[in-house]
């Protein structure tokens, strides 16, 4: 066993750190406060190869293996959730977009890559959320077109995405899902934001399609029906990329909350001289650390080709949950300060609750657990 990362890797993260604190996290309230992210940012982003980590180099992407992509998106969280769920959303949608045909990826890998185009995911509608095989999204074939209607809802970072990666149904009957890369200026597309609790600056939105005529050419996948399982089966991994960011918000809070505690000072001693100020640092420091470690396994078997669905099914329930409760406690730690917007934790309270809803509820990742440790047939549907 060997827990240390490469002479690489630790550049990597410095450099990624450099980055996040002179670049991101200074302008992170104003750009939640605007509810964008500037376009020169997001090419800054791209300019240190961060957009292209899981595009291939001959369309200009800079693949990164699974291990050195969670070190950058720890790194990144740590500073802003905008610049790490940019990178994170290239990741997995560079999956879809590869399945295109080598006209779809020469004109839009590449400008992924560069941060000029970002490509969206819009699977949930408003009756298929974790039962994402209930969707509505019909896309009718006419000739060399897919004539696409549905109302997608919800999907992040909306009103800049310049293309979405639609889920649909070619065939009414048939539960089977195609993804269809869906660029939002089509006649027939339309955006309406939706107000968030959190995360403001990537805000979501809802995608409405009524006859949307796409050329056949943006179908992804070989055949109808089969690119969304082909690009979820080398999926999971990105589980634990949202675990490894919500722990790094927890984990920045906490080095914060440290600080706070030995110089707060309360019955003339720091409060960090009280057992119930520091036993509720150590429980937070002790659940990063496990939390953290785990992430890392399910990265490195993805790396080394091993099955990693439950390991990751674990840590995207336990860690966003974990994190949240661990923010949680290091803002009661800051007492009435901590509940003032002049600080960034309440910020991130409120940040830290997406990644326990998108990209999978708590319970369904338990089912998963409950489908790799007793079977398929202990689910209840
Ligand atoms: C901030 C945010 C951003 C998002 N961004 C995107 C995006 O960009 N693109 C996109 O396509 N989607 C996006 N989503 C949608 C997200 O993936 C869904 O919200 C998620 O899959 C859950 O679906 P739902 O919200 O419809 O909840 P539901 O499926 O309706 O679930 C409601 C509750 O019931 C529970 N539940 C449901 N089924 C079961 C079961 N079988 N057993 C036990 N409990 C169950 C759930 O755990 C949950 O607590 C986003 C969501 C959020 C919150």
């Amino acid at each position: 066993m060997d827990f240390s990362f490469t002479e690489e890797q630790e550049m990597i993260r410095r450099m990624v750190r450099d980055f996040g604190q002179k670049e991101l996290a200074p302008g992170y309230a104003a750009r939640v406060k605007a509810g964008s992210v500037p376009p020169e940012m997001i090419k800054k982003i791209a300019d240190l190869g961060l957009m292209g980590l899981n595009i291939p180099e001959q369309y200009e992407g800079q693949m990164k293996d699974a291990v050195t992509t969670g070190v950058i998106l720890e790194e990144l969280a740590r500073h802003a959730d905008d610049a790490a769920y940019l990178v994170f959303n290239n990741y997995a949608q560079a999956n879809f977009v590869v399945l295109g045909n080598d006209d779809l990826k020469r004109e839009w890998l590449p400008a992924m890559a560069r941060g000029r185009k970002i490509v969206l995911m819009a699977a949930t509608e408003a009756e298929a959320g974790s039962d994402l095989a209930n969707l509505k999204t019909i896309a009718r074939k006419d000739g060399d077109y897919y004539i696409l209607n549905g109302e997608k809802n919800r999907v992040t970072f909306l009103q800049q995405g310049h293309a979405a990666t639609v889920l649909a149904r070619t065939d009414p009957s048939s539960r089977r899902l195609t993804p269809f890369l869906v660029p939002l200026d089509l006649p027939g597309v339309t955006r309406a934001p939706i107000a968030d609790l959190g995360t403001e600056s990537t805000g979501g939105g809802i995608m409405s399609l009524e006859d949307v005529r796409l050329p056949g050419k943006y179908r992804l996948g070989d055949e109808e029906g089969k690119g969304f399982y082909a690009a979820m089966r080398t999926f999971d991994c990105v589980r634990a990329f949202g675990a490894l960011e919500s722990l790094a918000k927890a984990d920045v809070t906490l080095q914060e909350t440290l600080d706070y505690a030995r110089q707060r000072v309360q019955f003339n001693r720091p409060i960090a001289r009280f057992q119930g100020v520091s036993f509720r640092l150590a429980e937070a420091a002790t659940r990063i650390e496990l939390g953290r470690w785990l992430c890392y396994r399910v990265l490195w078997l993805k790396d080394k080709g091993l099955p990693h669905s439950k390991e990751a099914a674990m840590v995207k329930w336990w860690c966003p949950k974990t994190a949240f409760d661990i923010i949680h406690e290091c803002l009661l730690i800051h007492g009435h300060y901590g509940y003032s917007k002049d600080l960034p934790i309440e910020q991130r309270l409120r940040d830290a609750i997406l990644p326990e809803i998108g990209d999978g509820t708590a319970e369904i990742m338990k089912s998963i657990i409950v489908r790799e440790i007793l079977g398929r047939e202990y689910l209840d549907f």
